[in-house]
């Protein structure tokens, strides 16, 4: 039977405040040794606990670690549920099914012909985003085709690639120009020689563009990513295809060890992860595969180094703070905001900026990294670091208190500083918007319990959505006495899907595992 497992601060999609009278879902972490998680095309599953309030934890199943939508995996397993061979054989096939249709070697041999031929004949298919070898044209003529693939296109794949940006599974979110080439020009003024990208494929073609057109910069970058359309583009020892949840390489023990030989090289000097994990992800395991990346880099060091740390970059929105540091105490957040291309919310309009809630946590001291004065950052020699212009040094509390931007106000009652919309209210005993009913002193997020964001914008919106969903359509699929292996193609709603959207769906079933 199961091994007893320790819930580790397990409230992710609840958020750790507890809202009475909200139900969520925790994913649990197993103390080892843990039976192992059944597999679903990605990897490991993970196991989750739907919890509700007052009432005994209920049943656990597994569920797959990257997508937080049934429709992309619809994995579902109670954790003591036994499954006849048959069924278990059914799933491995289902498993393999899902794999994308070349090796890894294959796509390898595929881009070096393809850099072979002449540019009339370099051609990529929209449709299916795949470079096309001439054998292949003849099955994608009805497709949209884009010619003269140039060299400069190839080395710019998040270009040509368009991006998938389904919120609950890869939700790949470009940075804009300006906050990538700020990375790339940071990295090389900390230093570092090798950039070891975690869901960053911009990041990762600019470094490697900057290194070609500059002898002296010779920074490598190894991307690992669960996007497999990237790995058209890059030879082996520069992508993995990977799943940052589970911390699973699709391509086996050879791709790890070409993780561990780009972390371990030069006894682990100069190197720095670099992740942009998407933003409804859990923290949780999110954290668990840092470690175990960190862990990789730490095999590699000398005795005397052990106190040392992986320095890491880790993008995520600044309502994370208090969870990222949970997990990594040693990181702070720097007030720098990061922009995307393709995100409404979180991209500067033409007129002045936008603010964004993306941020950096690092374990790097914050003020070995200079933030640009142009853009409106500020050094606060108090402070030792930069800080937003409007970011005030707050005399109580000794520091530049805002996390958001804005200038916050210091409440003597709180004793702490709070968003300038905030005013201290006597029921209450603490500082809220001015709107805010006292009867519900929570009147955060309804997911998680936050105060700075409504449940539209909460990052764990997805995981509770699909869970619960989870749980429902289980339920029901027993009442309905129906088998619950779930064969091939669960029907979409084809009324509500446009067209484009369906294309979309095909080509990420197909290119993304
Ligand atoms: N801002 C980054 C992209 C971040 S978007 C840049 O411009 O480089 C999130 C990235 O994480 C995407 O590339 C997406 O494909 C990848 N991703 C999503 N889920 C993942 C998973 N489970 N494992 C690994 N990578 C994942
Ligand atoms: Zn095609
Ligand atoms: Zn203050
Ligand atoms: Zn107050
Ligand atoms: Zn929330």
């Amino acid at each position: 039977m199961a091994a007893p497992r320790a819930r580790l601060g397990t409230v992710e999609a609840e958020g750790s405040s507890g809202r009475q009278g909200n139900s969520g879902v925790e994913v649990v972490v197993s103390s080892d040794p843990a039976p192992p998680a059944p597999l679903c095309p990605h990897g490991p599953t993970l196991l989750f606990v739907k919890a509700n309030q007052g009432k005994e934890e209920t049943r656990r199943f597994y569920a797959c670690s990257a997508c937080r939508d049934r429709k992309d995996c619809n994995f579902f397993q109670w954790e003591d549920e036994k499954l006849s061979g048959a069924r278990l054989a059914a799933r491995e096939a289902h498993n393999r099914r899902c794999q994308p249709p070349l090796s890894r070697s294959q796509c390898v041999e595929r881009y070096l012909k393809f850099i072979e031929l002449p540019l009339s004949q370099r051609k990529f298919c929209q449709r299916c985003q795949q470079l096309l070898l001439p054998d292949d044209e003849e099955k994608h003529h009805k497709h949209q085709i884009v010619g003269d693939i140039s060299i400069t296109q190839l080395k710019r794949p998040s270009q040509l690639l368009y991006p998938l940006e389904n919120k609950k599974t890869n939700a790949q979110y470009l940075f804009a120009d300006r906050s990538c080439l700020f990375l790339v020009d940071l990295l090389s003024t900390l230093g570092f020689r090798r950039v070891l990208c975690v869901g960053t494929p911009r990041l990762h073609e600019l470094i490697r563009l900057k290194a070609s057109g500059d002898k002296k910069s010779n920074v490598k970058s190894l991307l690992l990513d669960i996007d497999f359309r990237y790995s058209q583009f890059y030879m082996e020892d520069s992508f993995c295809h990977y799943n940052m949840f589970n911390h699973h390489f699709f391509d086996g023990k050879a791709a790890l060890e070409v993780c561990r030989t780009f972390l371990q090289k030069d006894k682990g000097e100069g190197v720095i992860m670099v992740t942009d994990p998407p933003f409804g992800g859990l923290v949780e395991p999110l954290a668990l595969t840092f470690k175990k990346l960190i862990a990789m880099w730490k095999e590699g060091q000398s005795q005397d180094n052990s106190h040392k740390e992986l320095p890491i970059f880790w993008i995520f929105p600044y309502f994370f703070e208090s969870r990222i540091c949970q997990f990594f105490p040693s990181f702070c957040m720097l007030d720098y905001q990061v922009d995307y291309d393709n995100h409404a919310l979180y991209k500067h309009g033409k007129t002045g900026r936008k603010q964004s809630p993306v941020r950096i946590f690092t374990n790097i001291p914050p003020n070995k990294i200079i933030l640009p004065i142009e853009e409106g950052y500020r050094f606060c020699p108090l402070c030792q670091r930069y800080v937003s212009l409007e970011n005030q040094h707050c005399e109580h509390c000794n520091s530049c208190t805002s996390k958001d931007g804005r200038k916050w106000n210091h409440c003597f009652l709180c004793k702490k500083c709070v968003k300038p919309s905030w005013i201290h209210c006597n029921i209450c005993n603490h500082c809220a918007l001015p709107d805010h009913s006292c009867n519900s002193p929570k009147h955060g997020c309804f997911i998680c319990g936050e105060l700075d964001h409504k449940r539209s914008t909460c990052p764990n919106i997805f995981t509770s959505k699909k869970v619960n969903k989870a749980v429902r359509k289980q339920k029901q699929r027993k009442s309905n006495k129906m088998k619950m292996e779930t064969t091939k193609g669960q029907s979409m709603n084809h009324t509500s899907v446009t067209r484009k959207k369906k294309r979309r769906e095909r080509a990420h079933q197909y290119l993304c595992s």
